[in-house]
C-alpha cells in the first residue's frame, strides 16, 4: 500500500483558530490552538504549525479553510480568498487565502468557505447527514449561521447565505425586547442566539433551568427559522449545532413547534418524520474541524 495522504485543515473562529493535519481517515496527527489576535500574528503562526507538521510528517495534499465569516468564497472573483466587512479589528479584507499560497506554496490545493458551508459539507460526508444530497447545518451560539448542501453541492449564491439573519415575527410575550444584531435588531440571530438569552433574561444561557421559561421562547424562533428554512430550501434534513443546542431538551421543542407552524401545508415523508428532520449534529464540537478537512478533500478532487 503506498502511503497515506495527508490533510490539513483551519477552523477560524473569533476567538481561536484551530489547525489540524489528519491522515485520509480524517485520524488527526497534529492539532494546534492559536489564539485569534491580529490576521498578521495568527495566520503566520498558523503558517508555522504546517511548516514544522511538513517537516515532521511529509507534505499535505491539500488545505481547507472553515472561517468565519462574511468572506468571498467564489475562486473567480478579485476578493477571493478574504474576509469581507466585519467588525473584529484588523480583519476587515484579510487575504486568508493569499496569506497561505505565499507561506506554504502555490502548488498545495487549498479549499476556502465559511465554517458553516464546510460544516454541512462534512456533516454530509461524516455525520448526520450521510447520503443526503440536500441539508442544513445551523449553529446556535454566540451566532446564527447556517450551510445548505442543494443538489450535492454548498450553495453559495453571490458569497454564500446567511441564514441566521432572516427576520422573525416578534413573539407577543417578547414585545420589550428588541434584538441583540446590530443590523437588524431582532433577526433570528438577535432573537436566538446565546448573547440574545443572556442579554433578555439577565443570564448565561448555560445556567437557566429545563423549566425556565426562556427555552419555550427559544424552541419558537428557532422553529420559526427553521420554517423559512424548510420552505424556501426543502432540506431533506437540518441537523443543529453550537452552544446553544448543548441543551438537549430543546429538541423535542423545536420539532413540535416546527410541526405546529407547518400547519400541515408540507406532506414530505421527511418532515413527517420530525424525530430524524431535525437533529443533533453528527460532528458536535467538531463540525468546524472537520469542515476544514472535508473542503481539503474537495481542493484535492477539484484540482485533479
Ligand atoms: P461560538 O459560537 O463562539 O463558536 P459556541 O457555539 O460555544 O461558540 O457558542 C457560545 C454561546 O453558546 C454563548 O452565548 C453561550 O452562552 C452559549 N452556550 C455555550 N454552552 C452552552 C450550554 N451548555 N447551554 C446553553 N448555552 C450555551
Ligand atoms: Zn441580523
Amino acid at each position: 500500500m503506498g502511503k497515506q495522504k495527508l490533510f490539513g485543515a483551519i477552523e477560524g473562529g473569533g476567538t481561536k483558530f484551530i489547525c489540524a493535519v489528519a491522515d485520509e481517515e480524517n485520524k488527526i496527527l497534529l492539532e494546534s490552538r492559536i489564539p485569534t489576535s491580529l490576521p498578521h500574528e495568527t495566520l503566520a503562526a498558523c503558517a508555522d504549525f504546517f511548516l514544522q507538521a511538513r517537516r515532521n510528517l511529509g507534505p499535505l495534499s491539500a488545505l481547507g479553510i472553515a472561517c468565519f465569516g462574511p468572506l468571498d468564497p467564489r475562486p473567480a472573483s478579485p476578493t477571493y480568498g478574504r474576509i469581507l466587512a466585519t467588525p473584529k479589528p484588523g480583519w476587515e479584507n484579510a487575504d486568508i487565502v493569499g496569506f497561505f499560497r505565499d507561506t506554504l506554496g502555490t502548488n498545495l490545493p487549498i479549499g476556502f468557505d465559511t465554517d458553516v458551508n464546510a460544516a454541512v459539507l462534512a456533516e454530509s460526508r461524516w455525520g448526520a447527514g450521510q447520503g443526503l444530497s440536500d441539508l442544513v447545518y445551523l449553529t446556535v451560539g454566540t451566532g446564527i449561521g447556517g450551510g445548505a448542501l442543494v443538489d450535492s453541492e454548498v450553495l453559495h449564491g453571490y458569497a454564500h447565505p446567511e441564514m441566521g439573519h432572516v427576520l422573525l415575527p416578534k413573539h407577543p410575550s417578547d414585545a420589550a425586547f428588541s434584538g441583540v444584531c446590530p443590523f437588524h435588531g431582532s433577526c433570528l440571530e438577535g432573537l436566538a442566539s446565546g448573547p440574545a438569552i443572556e442579554a433578555r433574561w439577565g443570564a448565561n444561557a448555560a445556567d437557566l433551568p429545563p423549566n425556565h421559561p426562556a427555552w419555550q421562547l427559544e424552541a419558537h424562533y428557532l422553529a420559526l427559522g427553521l420554517m423559512n428554512i424548510c420552505l424556501i430550501l426543502a432540506p431533506e434534513r437540518i441537523t443543529l449545532g453550537g452552544g446553544v443546542m448543548n441543551q438537549t431538551f430543546l429538541f423535542p421543542m423545536i420539532r413540535s413547534e416546527l410541526t405546529y407552524l407547518l400547519g400541515n401545508y408540507l406532506q414530505s415523508p421527511q418532515i413527517a418524520d420530525m424525530e430524524h428532520y431535525v437533529v443533533p449534529s453528527g460532528l458536535a464540537g467538531i463540525a468546524g474541524l472537520y469542515g476544514g478537512l472535508a473542503l481539503a478533500h474537495q481542493a484535492l478532487l477539484n484540482q485533479s
